[in-house]
């Protein structure tokens, strides 16, 4: 049996032991988490060299859906950072996305993003009612601003938005992804080159039957399905006809759930009057899936349908198919943008364009509500 003493030294001996292989796999374990830490720094490095750092405010299906996996294809943009009012999804999108804890923003401090240089972008992808108020922060910080559709839910916000991005020197453009679409770059060219003839009417539908949350809520929503989805129908018919419409009709209708659409429409339907003739027929609605954007020549039609989706966007003529490739086309949008800052040239999609449109869309409540015809000025 051995003395208590030698017994103690045993254990010392052992204590030292575990400590020394302790200290060494602490050691390594540093060494190797900052091996790692450079390696990662590396990579970023080289992932995001050159590039534009956009920040995403209001994480919500587009952003995560579309918006952050298009970010992965970029060539002149990466996503840099975020502005959330959630710390779980902050917590996520850190470690899905890479984003160092520095470019992680809320709103309450959102207005110090001023002051991060790795952040050249700000893309507002919230609720339509918040587009007005963070695009003037965000050009008060002076970033350049992406801005989602409906650009605003009146004329005098987009006004705001305009001056307030003129004001600082900053660009502003609007997420019009289908600008950057192949199918309906062709559906222009169709119409400009007259190859079935002149345009003489164009169909344009754009309705889903699944709706929930703010977009049934008009104080955030600026309105109901013509906000939404049906200004892709205004889309479609001005860039197919290449002109502003003068004057537009509309009728609400059908309603079927007046508890679910309180205080927005359902449905509706508008015809859009262009200074050549040209009328535009136009459906939009929250209780059917609806996606067609089609054109009357006079030799022959050219169709898209689907026309304003993420992917799949199918076409044909009346002398065949329109065989083109599908694009992913926010990645299209956002690096156009991005070209358009370091080439200092003007964006196809600018806040003027989001303001046309908001006129349009408002002339469109004016002729439903009124039972009249309204002419835009
Ligand atoms: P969503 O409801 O999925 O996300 C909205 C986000 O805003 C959420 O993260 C929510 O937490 C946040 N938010 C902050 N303040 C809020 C408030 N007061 N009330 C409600 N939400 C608040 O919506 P979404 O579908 O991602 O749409 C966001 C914007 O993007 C809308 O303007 C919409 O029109 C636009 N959008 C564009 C496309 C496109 O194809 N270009 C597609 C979908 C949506």
């Amino acid at each position: 049996m051995l003395p208590d003493n030698s017994k103690s030294h045993t254990r010392r001996k052992f204590i030292n032991k575990v400590s020394a292989v302790a200290l060494g796999s602490m050691l390594f374990g540093s060494y190797a988490n900052a091996r790692q830490d450079k390696k990662r720094e590396v990579m970023n490095t080289k992932r995001t060299a050159g590039k534009l750092g956009i920040a995403l405010v209001g994480l919500g299906k587009y952003s995560g859906g579309q918006l952050a996996p298009a970010l992965q294809e970029t060539e002149h943009c990466f996503l840099a950072g975020i502005v959330t009012g959630t710390p779980e999804k902050a917590k996520d999108w850190k470690s899905k996305y890479d984003i160092p804890d520095g470019n992680i923003y809320n709103y309450e401090n959102f207005a110090s993003i001023k002051d991060n240089p790795a952040i050249d972008i700000i893309y507002v992808v919230l609720p339509n009612a918040l587009h007005a108020e963070y695009v003037i922060k965000a050009a008060a910080a002076g970033k350049h601003v992406i801005c989602e559709k409906p650009m605003a839910i009146n004329v005098e916000e987009c006004d705001r938005m305009i001056d307030a991005c003129k004001k600082t020197g900053v660009m502003l453009s609007i997420g019009y992804r289908l600008h950057f679409e192949p199918h309906t770059q062709e559906m222009i060219r169709l119409s400009k080159d007259k190859v079935v003839g002149k345009v003489k009417k164009i169909i344009a539908k754009d309705g889903m039957s699944k709706v929930e949350g703010w977009r049934l809520n008009k104080a955030l929503a600026g309105g109901g399905p013509l906000m939404d989805v049906g200004i892709y129908c205004v889309q479609g018919a001005c860039y197919v006809s290449g002109m502003d419409p003068i004057a537009v009709k509309a009728k609400e209708g059908p309603k079927t759930k007046p508890e679910m659409f309180r205080d927005i429409e359902q449905s509706l339907s508008w015809e859009m009057e262009f200074p050549d003739g040209t009328i535009a027929a136009c459906e939009s609605s929250y209780a059917e899936d609806m996606n067609l954007l089609h054109v009357d020549a006079e030799k022959g039609w050219f169709e898209l349908s689907p026309a304003y989706s993420y992917r799949g966007i199918t076409g044909k003529t009346s002398e065949g198919k329109i065989d083109l490739p599908g694009v992913t086309q926010q990645a299209g949008q956002m690096d156009d943008f991005a070209m358009a800052i370091k080439d200092k040239r003007a964006t196809p999609v600018p806040g003027e364009m989001g303001r046309r449109d908001l006129k349009i869309l408002m002339a469109i409540y004016k002729a439903m509500d009124s039972g009249q015809r309204v002419e835009i000025s």
